[in-house]
C-alpha cells in the first residue's frame, strides 16, 4: 500500500485551541493544537506546568509528522509472504476473534499475547489490560515499557514499599545537588535539563550538576563533575559513595534510625567499597569519588535523576535501589527539593504502570501475584473468582521465546515497533516469523514489524483521539482531539473494546467514549498510592493537570510522596537493600574487546516512526554512527567518517565512525533509532544480547561486547 495522504476534518472550529500533550517523552510538555486549513497546528502551552511554554525540537516539529506514511485501512493476507490486501473492519475483527476463539479452545488463554506501548493513552492501556487480564485469562500483556522503566518499577517497590516517583517538578527549582546518573537529560529530557540550567543560572554559587556516564554526553559537558565511570560499574560508584557517607559521618542518623530498615546489613555490604578500591573499578579519580559524595550528602536538596542508563541493565534493580539507599542514608527524600526521581522514557510509561501495563501488574498499582490484588479486580469487572490467572504473565523478551516455543499462538502488537527496539534482533525477527497469526496495530505503514504481521489495522494517533497521559511527576494531563483519524483509522482503546464486544463481551466493553473509560479505571485507584478516583476528563480540561494522589475534588493533588516519612512497607519504613557490584553479562574479550553502549539522540524518538518523516530532525541527524575514542581509532586504524563494521555474537552494522574523546577508550556508543526501512546493518539491536534483570526482566540494552573492523 502507498502513503496516502488523508483528507483531513478538523473537530476544533477554526481560531480556537484545544489543551494537548507531547507524545514525545515522559516530560510531557503541555501543548495546544488546532487545525489551520489542512494541517495541524501547535505552539507550547504556557499554563502547563511542565513545560510553560518551551518544547525541544521534537515536539515543535511534531505536526510535520502526521500525514506521511499513514496506515489507512485494515490490511490482510494468509501468510507471510503474500502481499497485504484491504480488508474491512469486519473481516480483519472477525478474522481476530475466531483465531482467539480457536486458541482458547486448542491451548488455552496463555498461547494468547499483547505487546503494547508507552504512547498508549491510559485508556487504552486500561480496556487492552481489562481484556487480556480480565476476560481472557491471560497476564501476558507486556508493553515496550519493559524495556524501559521496569527496573525503575522494581526498584521503588522494593526500597520503598511502592512505584511511583515520590519527587516533583517543583523540585528542579529547589535543589542544589543534581546526581544525573544514566541520563543523558541534556538530549532526551531536555525541557528538564533546561529548567536545571535555568536553576542554576539563578544561583550559580550553590547549584552543582554531577554527571556519571562512560560518555561525556551534552548533560555531562554541561555539569560541574563528570564521573566518566566504566559501563557497569554504577553500583560500585554508589557504594563507594555510601561507604564515604559512613566513614565521613554524612549520615543522617534520625532518618535512618527512625525510618529505614536493614542498615546494619547494608554496612556489611559496604565493608567491600572502600573508595581506593571503587575509584579503580570506575576508571576514576578517588577525588572526583569524594567531592561528588561531598556534594551529595552535605546539600540542602539532593535530587538524582536517572532513565535508561541504569534501567537497561543485568543489574538494572541493583543500580536503582543502590541510589536510593544513598538518598535513604544522607536523608535526601521526603523533602522539597530531595529525592530520587526516574525520568520516564515513554509519555506514558507512567500511565501503563497505573493500568497494570506489564505483565506482572494489574490496575490501581496492583500485582498479579496477589491473591487479594485479583479478587479486587475480578469483582471490580465482574468476572468469576478465579478468572485472573496467578502467574506473572510473558515479558517482552520472554514472549519472543514463546513465539519460539510456539506456546505463543496469537501475538497482538500494537503502537511499537519491536521488530527495531527489541534486543539481538535478528533472533527476534526469527521469532516473529514463526507466529500463527499476528496483528499490528499501528498509525504508521510501511513499518518493519509490519513485515511479521498477518492483520494490520490502523490506529488513531496523537491529535487524532482524546484520552490522558501521566508524566514522570505523576502528573496526568488530557490530550484532546484535534481532528478526526485519517481514511479508517480508530482508538486503540475502541479497537480492544470491539473485539471484546465481538467475543461475547458487550457489557463489559460497551464504551462510547474515552471519558467514560477513564471514568471506570479512576474507581480502581481509590485508596491505592496512585489515587486519582477524583480526576475525570471534565475536571482535567476545566482544572487543567493534575498530579496523583489527587483525593481531593475541591484542590490539587500532591506534589511529593512520603512527606511524612511513613513508607507504603509492612513495617512503614523504607528499605535498604545492599548489593555488590556485578559486571555486565557479557564482557569484553579478545575477539570481541570493545563494549557498545546504545541510546538516543536529540532530535530522533525511538525507531523513527514519527521524528524520521521530519526533514529537519533527519538533517539534524542522517544516519547511524559509532563512536569511537581517538586512541581506539589510532590502533583500530580507522579514520573519522570511514565506513566501518562493527560485530557481536549476534549480528553485525556498517556505519561510519565517529572519532572523539567524549567517549571511554574501550567503550563504542551507537544510537539505537534506526531499522532495515533505513538499508541494512543500521540497526544498534542486531548487536545487543537478550540478558535480562531477573527481577525486572528488564534486558541490558546498554553493554554488550563487540569488535570494530576496517572493511577493506
Ligand atoms: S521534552 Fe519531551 S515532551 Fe517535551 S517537547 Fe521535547 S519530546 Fe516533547
Amino acid at each position: 500500500m502507498d502513503a496516502v495522504t488523508p483528507s483531513i476534518q478538523s473537530v476544533v472550529s477554526a481560531g480556537t485551541g484545544v489543551k494537548s500533550v507531547c507524545p514525545y517523552c515522559g516530560v510531557g510538555c503541555g501543548l495546544v493544537a488546532w487545525q489551520d486549513g489542512n494541517r495541524v497546528k501547535i505552539k507550547g502551552d504556557r499554563t502547563h506546568p511542565a513545560n510553560f511554554g518551551l518544547l525541544c525540537a521534537k515536539g515543535t516539529t511534531l505536526p510535520d509528522s502526521l500525514e506521511e506514511g499513514r496506515l489507512l485501512y485494515p490490511m490482510m493476507r494468509e501468510h507471510l509472504d503474500a502481499p497485504f490486501e484491504r480488508a474491512t473492519w469486519d473481516q480483519a475483527l472477525t478474522r481476530i476473534t475466531r483465531h482467539i476463539q480457536k486458541t482458547l479452545a486448542a491451548r488455552g488463554p496463555q498461547a494468547l499475547c499483547l505487546y503494547g506501548s508507552g504512547q498508549f493513552h491510559t485508556e487504552d492501556y486500561y480496556v487492552a489490560s481489562k481484556l487480556f487480564k480480565g476476560f481472557l485469562g491471560t497476564n501476558n500483556f507486556d508493553s515496550n515499557s519493559r524495556m524501559c522503566m521496569s527496573s525503575a518499577v522494581s526498584g521503588y517497590q522494593r526500597s520503598l514499599g511502592s512505584d511511583g516517583p515520590p519527587c516533583s517538578y517543583e523540585d528542579l527549582a529547589l535543589a542544589e545537588t543534581f546526581l544525573l546518573i544514566g541520563s543523558n537529560t541534556a538530549e532526551c529530557h531536555p525541557i528538564i535539563f533546561n529548567r536545571i540550567l535555568a536553576h542554576q543560572r539563578r544561583h550559580p554559587d550553590r547549584v552543582r550538576l554531577i554527571t556519571a556516564d562512560p560518555r561525556r554526553t551534552r548533560t555531562a559537558q554541561q555539569s560541574d563533575l563528570w564521573l566518566g565511570i566504566q559501563p557497569g560499574t554504577d553500583v560500585a560508584l554508589l557504594n563507594g559513595m555510601a561507604r564515604i557517607c559512613l566513614e565521613r559521618g554524612w549520615v543522617d542518623q534520625e532518618f535512618v534510625r527512625h525510618h529505614t530498615e536493614g542498615f546494619d546489613k547494608l554496612c556489611q555490604v559496604l565493608e567491600a567499597y572502600a573508595p581506593a578500591r571503587v575509584a579503580d573499578v570506575c576508571g576514576i579519580e578517588v577525588e572526583q569519588l569524594i567531592r561528588a559524595t561531598e556534594w551529595f550528602a552535605r546539600s540542602p536538596g539532593s535530587l538524582s535523576l536517572w532513565s535508561m542508563g541504569l534501567n537497561q541493565s543485568t543489574q538494572g534493580v541493583a543500580k536503582v535501589q543502590s541510589l536510593i539507599n544513598l538518598h535513604l542514608l544522607t536523608g535526601q527524600i521526603s523533602r522539597p527539593g530531595a529525592g530520587p526521581f526516574s525520568l520516564t522514557g515513554q509519555p506514558n510509561a507512567m500511565g501503563g504502570r497505573e493500568v497494570g501495563g506489564l505483565a506482572n501488574l494489574l490496575p490501581g498499582y496492583r500485582s498479579v501475584l496477589s491473591a487479594q490484588d485479583r479478587q479486587f479486580m475480578e469483582v471490580f469487572w465482574k468476572l468469576p473468582p478465579g478468572s485472573i490467572a496467578s502467574q506473572h504473565g510473558l515479558s517482552a523478551t520472554e514472549i519472543i521465546e514463546g513465539m519460539e516455543s510456539g506456546d505463543i499462538q496469537f501475538l497482538w502488537i500494537a503502537a511499537t515497533n519491536p521488530a527495531v527496539s527489541m534486543p539481538d534482533l535478528e533472533r527476534s525477527r526469527r521469532a516473529f516469523r514463526q507466529s500463527t497469526l499476528t496483528v499490528v496495530q499501528d498509525a504508521y505503514f510501511p513499518l518493519e514489524t509490519a513485515d511479521y504481521a498477518h492483520i494490520l489495522l490502523p490506529a488513531a494517533q496523537w491529535s487524532e483521539k482524546t484520552g490522558c497521559m501521566t508524566n514522570s511527576e505523576r502528573r496526568v494531563s488530557l490530550s484532546e482531539q484535534v481532528r478526526r483519524p485519517p481514511g479508517e483509522a480508530r482508538e486503540d482503546w475502541a479497537i480492544f473494546a470491539d473485539v471484546g464486544c465481538r467475543l461475547g463481551f458487550g457489557d463489559a466493553f460497551g464504551f462510547s467514549h474515552s471519558a467514560e473509560v477513564f471514568a471506570e479505571f479512576v474507581q480502581t485507584t481509590r485508596d491505592r498510592v496512585c489515587d486519582m478516583h477524583t480526576l475525570s476528563h471534565t475536571r482535567l480540561k476545566t482544572e487543567g493537570p493534575q498530579q496523583w494522589p489527587c483525593i481531593r475534588t475541591d484542590g490539587p493533588g500532591q506534589p511529593r510522596l512520603y512527606t511524612d516519612r511513613v513508607f507504603p512497607t509492612p513495617s512503614g519504613r523504607a528499605q535498604f537493600h545492599g548489593w555488590q557490584c556485578v559486571p555486565p553479562a557479557e564482557q569484553p574479550d579478545a575477539e570481541f574487546p570493545l563494549t557498545l553502549t546504545t541510546g538516543r539522540l536529540y532530535g530522533h524518538w525511538h525507531t523513527l516512526t514519527r521524528t524520521g518523516k521530519i526533514a529537519k530532525l533527519r538533517q539534524m541527524h542522517p544516519g547511524p554512527f559509532l563512536e569511537v575514542h581517538p586512541e581506539d581509532a589510532c590502533r583500530l586504524d580507522i579514520e573519522d567518517g570511514e565506513i566501518i563494521r562493527v560485530r557481536s555474537r549476534r549480528g553485525e552494522a556498517r556505519i561510519p565512525a565517529k572519532l572523539t574523546s567524549n567517549i571511554r577508550t574501550g567503550t563504542v556508543f551507537m544510537p539505537f533509532h534506526w531499522g532495515n526501512l533505513w538499508g541494512e546493518g543500521m540497526s544498534a539491536n542486531t548487536l545487543t544480547h537478550g540478558e535480562i534483570d531477573t527481577i525486572s526482566l528488564q534486558p541490558e540494552l546498554k553493554a554488550c561486547a563487540v569488535r570494530v573492523e576496517k572493511i577493506v
